[in-house]
């Protein structure tokens, strides 16, 4: 890893003042009018045997703590000396574990995201271990039993800390306690083994230029070559989706889209399999029906049934708006083939852009010039201190793992008191979490005498700046930044009480709500003058263009909203079902609902993070 000198600089002048882990706790850093922005307590340059050596720092600290609460007699227990320092002694070591971990998603280097890797499959290892202890468990339940009077805060992390002891097995026989920790267990190495396998996941298309005729001269330009002068197409968003859409050469992009829906394949097929198969045995052990009735009982959802009467109901309204849009489409292959009866995988991105085109002479090519990269970051963080009331300012040669990313200081506009920190790596690099996600960093928490300090991190995969050219940002793109960004806000401004309902640590399926509210400011005309600024002239998006694309904004939403609501649908069919084949149910599911035939070898359910990930089963 090369690191800028000041930087490396910086990180000496800190290493002695510094724990070798990250933990930060009790120490908040605050920000001078006027004088240099404060930098965050991360460490991102912990060489291997140092990552190892904060992981058993940090466990130590929680066994000492741990060993603290269970030392006092079950009847002495209560909120604050039970409930409460257990919550301060988590909270310790996940600020301590966050950063360590987050590396398995970024860092450049190989063996760092494997050591990370390592790291987090032990951490959640600990959390599995931690719910089944007996003697936390009994002390829990003398402290709730006390029924001391608290205020909701405390209140809601008593009922949570009961809730999660009990959905450990608390009230199962001993052989059934054991049987659930070796689920919990092979559960939490599952679910981070699938989701690494897919951001392991590499395969390209190599095409020559005939190949690429249709696409962009900027495209090509962005394109690797092999040393034959091949360009490879990848997988990551910024290769694979304008293929689809502009490349002329059909039996290409069916073969870019074969790979696609491939990708972590074979090797997620069983873990999902296997990972569906315990998810019921788990529900079942609990008293639960299945998966899903226990999933969502701590949802703003409650039940199964209201999870599948909302998406019939949302089915019937879009469907018929879905199935004109589609004829629409195949029209347009018509011209190319008159006998033409349904639209392949690989087709209706492509036919649809033309349609696109046509119907509203508008070009995202075009639009893309007027967004680029810088501009776009600074207008969206403009627009969001205003509506905020919070000042950012950005810091030179602070903590960081690559040196693409850049870091921010976080500032109450009207106290200029400090609050947090956070850091955007925009670009897609090898072996680099593959989505767009905000990671929690550190999580916030009052601690004694104020707040502690907050972080947290942007992951994107926006093209990359070519010779002569700024990066330029897709429309849809500006619109995912304003959302991420809206997740790290909410993960970095928040008040709550206690680590366990920080930020974005709240029912999963309200999680994404602020954020989708949020990314509505990328269709304001207002905010457009602040973000835009054509990467040649500066000119701002211009009005024709604006028009164009609002009239264009719901061009095709009845088929992607039909899509949405197919991978929820058979999200919940795989973890009501447990089929024998998860990936022919999916792919079943999915056919059925969109009314869209899927293209055959195709295992998507291999890759769709979400389903082995938190959010699965609603
Ligand atoms: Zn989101």
């Amino acid at each position: 890893m090369k690191y800028p000198f000041l930087l490396l600089a910086l990180l000496l002048a800190l290493a002695p003042v510094l724990p070798v882990s990250a933990q930060v706790v009790g120490q908040s850093a605050s920000a001078v009018p006027g004088g240099a922005p404060s930098v965050p307590a991360l460490r991102f340059d912990l060489t291997r045997p140092e990552m190892r050596t904060a992981y058993r720092e940090a466990s130590a600290r929680l066994d000492g703590a741990l060993a603290g609460i269970v030392a006092a007699p079950v009847a002495e227990a209560n909120f604050a000396n039970t409930v409460l320092a257990q919550e301060k002694a988590v909270g310790d070591y996940v600020r301590a574990m966050i950063p360590l971990v987050f590396n398995a998603h970024v860092s450049p280097d190989k063996g760092v995201r494997m050591t990370a890797q390592a790291i987090d499959k032990v951490m959640n290892r600990r959390f599995v271990e931690l719910g089944q202890r007996q003697d936390l468990y009994e002390r829990a339940e003398a402290a709730a039993a006390k029924g001391e009077k608290l205020d909701d805060a405390d209140q809601k992390l008593l009922d949570k800390t009961i809730r999660d002891y009990r959905d450990s097995g608390f009230g199962l026989t001993p052989e059934q306690r054991t049987r659930l920790k070796a689920i919990s267990t092979k559960l939490s190495d599952l679910s981070s083994r699938f989701e690494i396998n897919i951001n392991e996941s590499k395969d390209w298309l190599e095409v020559d230029d005939a190949g690429l005729e249709g696409l962009p001269a900027d495209y090509k330009a962005s394109l690797e070559q092999t040393p034959e002068g091949k360009y490879k197409v990848g997988l990551d968003y910024p290769s694979y989706v304008p293929f689809m859409r502009y490349a002329k050469n059909s039996e290409l992009r069916k073969a870019l889209n074969h790979k696609y829906e491939n990708r972590a394949m074979p090797e997620n097929l069983p873990i999902l399999k296997e990972g569906l198969e315990l998810r019921r045995e788990m529900a079942q052990l609990l008293g639960y029906q299945d998966y899903p009735t226990m999933a969502l009982k701590d949802r703003m959802a409650k039940t199964p049934q209201r999870v599948a009467d909302f998406l019939t109901r949302l089915t019937g309204k879009v469907r018929d708006r879905a199935k004109a849009e589609l004829a629409a489409v195949l029209e347009v292959k018509r011209r190319d083939d008159p006998s033409a009866t349904e639209l392949g995988d690989h087709e209706r991105g492509y036919y649809a852009r033309i349609l696109r085109e046509e119907k509203y002479s508008y070009d995202a090519e075009e639009v893309r010039q007027y967004f680029p990269v810088d501009r776009v970051v600074s207008g969206v963080l403009g627009v969001y201190q205003r509506i905020l009331g919070v000042t950012f300012h950005e810091v030179a040669g602070g903590p960081v793992w690559h040196p693409d990313v850049r870091l921010f200081e976080i500032v109450d506009t009207r106290s200029g008191k400090f609050i947090g920190h956070f850091y955007l790596d925009l670009y897609p690099r090898e072996g680099k979490y593959t989505h767009a996600a905000a990671f929690p960093l550190l999580m916030g928490r009052e601690i004694p005498g104020g707040y502690d300090q907050t972080a947290a991190a942007m992951v994107a995969n926006f093209p990359k700046a070519i010779p002569d050219k700024p990066a330029l940002l897709p429309h849809a793109e500006v619109e995912t930044f304003f959302h991420e960004f809206g997740h790290l806000m909410h993960q970095t401004l928040t008040k709550a009480r206690h680590m366990s309902f920080s930020g974005t640590s709240v029912a999963l399926d309200f999680v994404e709500a602020p954020s989708q509210m949020l990314e509505n400011f990328a269709w304001e005309r207002e905010v457009l003058d602040e973000i835009s600024g054509r990467w040649d002239t500066g000119e701002k998006l211009p009005e024709d263009l604006f028009q164009k694309m609002t009239a264009a904004r719901r061009f095709n939403e009845g088929v992607s909203t039909l899509g949405q609501i197919a991978m929820a649908s058979a999200d919940m069919a795989l973890h009501a079902l447990v089929p024998a084949d998860p990936s022919a149910e999916f792919n079943r599911v999915v056919a059925e609902i969109t009314g869209m035939p899927q293209a055959p070898g195709g295992n998507s359910a291999a890759s769709f993070g979400h389903l082995m990930g938190g959010y699965g089963a609603g």
